[in-house]
């Protein structure tokens, strides 16, 4: 029985399964475009401890877009520190790589950066719910999910008291985690690439202000691998790994806990502990993003050992690689087909991104002591010049079949944010000029001679073309479009709403790109022929 007044609940436009940060993020961005969302959590309170602690340039600039950067930036805290502030040390304490997670980069926001999880899904909450067409029901456990060429119905069970609700809806995103009921329900099986460890976690307070070198380091010692990292503003996180001779209970007694922090110099005196648990770490992945009107968002998609700070970041980019179609298919600019790249292009993205930090954790997590000195010689091989030698964190681009032009090298790449000035107001672009979709040219000819209804139409998507330059309108402050146009020997870029290059070219070629997105967003859409002689399709 449905209470009164919930009848609104049970249709939406989308219904998501699971308010973690990845079903959140999603509702936001859908509630802000219009759409009804209706979020489904099975547990009646927020989930009150952290599991992320690290977020990259890209994810927050996603959240940029979802609004949340204006009044919350001071959540994150920028990676700093010796070496790149990622380093992996051997036994001795001698450096074996170092990662640059300091550099800024090319989303606007610093590469990497420390935060607390709880804070952010709070914020993500408070700013769902204050959505007018979102819809959050908490206590409420999914168990059921049947579907037919128009719309989704799930089943729910109410913790309250047991009884059985159902919700409808155009589309169904599955952010119900690694554990996802729903893709079991719709029949997606998962590949687990074979890496399995227990590790300790232990998130604590500092109370003597001491700074660390390094924003993270991975200890690959064989007689204990070991985790340090800066988890937001006045926090710290210590993880070690299970040995084999000690259980998970032996592991999480707090005299076991304390006797391992202190080898890191944190003991009652310094440190407050706010909370231990062990976690298995995992590489795993969906064999299909999609089942008809379901997809799979976030953990329930994808899992990986946490070594590079990316699950939650790979969910943020699953939730905007979604909202975007969701919101144009919604609103009838585009087919139901742009779903079918969805799973190709974020499937092959997170795998490089699994693929490394499984190649990390095997790095970190050797126990052999033989092999660890083997891997300690090859990998000081390798760092010639420790002074000198810092790599880069992966880049991976878009897998394909793509929403992305034919035969361009960027397509699929991510693209750039950097800091503007209009009209007397300075910031990132996304805030001083916006527009979801984005052309972009470095010098007028480059965006002229797009004829008119074009253009409207382009703008109708929520486009914005903008030509970006040392002393025009809109001007490149720190030249980072100019850097970025001559490292991808482009004049102009044509990126969508989830950052991500559709195509590039030169003076001459935006009019191409603009048709190119147009036929591809519009494929087989029913009433084609309606917006064509509406005059809509230019
Ligand atoms: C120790 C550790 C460290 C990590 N560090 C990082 C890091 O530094 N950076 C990073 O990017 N990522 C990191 N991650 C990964 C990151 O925490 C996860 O990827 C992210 O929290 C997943 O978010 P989600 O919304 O997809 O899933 P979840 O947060 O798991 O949310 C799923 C939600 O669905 C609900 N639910 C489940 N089943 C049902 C159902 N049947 N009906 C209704 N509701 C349901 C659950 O109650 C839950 O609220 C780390 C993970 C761990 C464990």
């Amino acid at each position: 029985m449905n209470a009164p007044g919930e009848e609104a609940d049970k249709a939406a436009d989308v219904l998501i399964v699971g308010a973690g940060p990845v079903g959140l993020l999603a509702a936001i961005l859908l509630g802000r475009g219009g759409l009804r969302v209706t979020v489904l959590e099975r547990w009646p309170e927020r989930y009150p401890l952290p599991r992320a602690c690290t977020i990259d340039h890209e994810a927050l600039r996603i959240l940029q877009s979802a609004g949340v950067m204006r009044d919350h930036a001071d959540l994150f805290e920028p990676s700093r520190g010796e070496r790149g502030g990622y380093q992996i040390r051997n036994g001795d304490g001698v450096l074996l790589r170092a990662i640059n997670w300091n550099r800024p980069a090319e989303s606007g926001w610093a590469n990497t950066n420390g935060f607390y999880q709880p804070d952010l899904e709070a914020v993500l909450e408070e700013m769902a719910v204050a959505i007018p067409t979102v819809r959050l029901r908490r206590g409420v456990l999914v168990d059921g999910v049947s579907q037919d060429a128009h719309s989704v119905t799930v089943r729910a069970t109410r913790s309250a008291d047991g009884s059985l609700e159902t919700f409808h809806g155009t589309f169904l995103i599955a952010a119900d985690g690694a554990n996802s009921a729903v893709r079991e329900l719709v029949g997606i099986e998962t590949e687990d690439a074979g890496f399995e460890a227990d590790w300790l976690v232990v998130d604590y307070e500092p109370l003597d202000g001491g700074e660390w070198d390094a924003f993270v380091t991975q200890y690959a010692d064989p007689r204990q691998p070991a985790t340090a990292v800066k988890s937001g503003p006045g926090r710290r996180r210590l993880e070690f790994m299970r040995r084999e001779s000690v259980t998970v209970g032996e592991l999480s007694r707090t005299d076991a806990v304390w006797e391992l922090m202190a080898r890191h110099g944190a003991t009652p005196e310094t440190a407050r502990i706010e909370r231990h648990a062990v976690y298995t770490f995992h590489g795993r992945w969906a064999r299909r993003w999609r089942r008809g009107r379901v997809v799979l968002a976030g953990d329930a998609a994808h899992l990986m050992p946490p070594f590079l700070g990316q699950g939650l970041c790979a969910g943020f980019r699953d939730a905007t690689a979604l909202a975007w179609r969701f919101l144009l298919i919604e609103r009838g600019q585009a087919a139901e087909s742009i779903l079918d790249s969805y799973g190709s292009e974020r499937g092959a993205h997170v795998r490089e991104i699994i693929d490394e930090a499984v190649a990390i954790g095997q790095v970190i997590c050797e126990l052999d002591p033989i092999r660890a000195a083997e891997r300690d010689r090859r990998m000081l091989g390798e760092l010639h010049d420790p002074a000198a030698i810092v790599v880069e964190p992966p880049h991976p681009r878009l897998g394909r079949p793509s929403i992305t032009e034919d035969g361009d090298d960027n397509a699929g790449r991510l693209s750039v944010q950097g800091r503007v000035e209009a009209g007397g107001a300075v910031g990132l672009f996304d805030d001083v000029v916006g527009g979801s979709w984005q052309l972009i040219g470095l010098d007028p000819e480059s965006t002229a001679s797009i004829p008119e209804p074009l253009s409207a139409w382009f703008e109708s998507i929520g486009g914005s073309i903008t030509t970006v330059s040392d002393d025009g309108f809109v001007r490149d402050i720190d030249i980072a479009y100019r850097a970025w146009f001559d490292l991808h020997r482009c004049r102009v870029v044509l990126s969508r709403p989830d950052f991500y290059v559709f195509g590039t070219g030169g003076p001459g070629d935006a009019a191409g790109l603009l048709r190119d997105l147009r036929d591809q967003l519009i494929g087989d859409l029913a009433d084609r022929h309606e917006l064509l002689t509406e005059g809509a399709l230019p």
